[in-house]
């Protein structure tokens, strides 16, 4: 997901909410998203949302989150 904190922007992994990618200036939102991709994360859409996720959830099921 996309975090908003005084004026930066963050991108946290939808699955497991804790790996990250280092925040940019709000208004840099496509250097944020080509920084994820050339970490390996996975951007795609669900349902019309956007879903983020880090290199470790995409090898395993994103079910996981259900055993929390
Ligand atoms: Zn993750």
């Amino acid at each position: 997901m996309i975090n908003r904190t005084y004026g930066k922007i963050e991108l946290t992994c939808d699955a497991c909410e804790l790996d990250s990618i280092a925040p940019v200036d709000a208004e840099d939102f496509d250097i944020l998203v080509d920084n994820a991709r050339n970490a390996n994360w996975k951007l795609c859409k669900e349902k019309g949302q956007w879903k983020h996720y880090c290199p470790d959830c995409q090898r395993q099921p994103i079910s996981r989150r259900s055993l929390l």
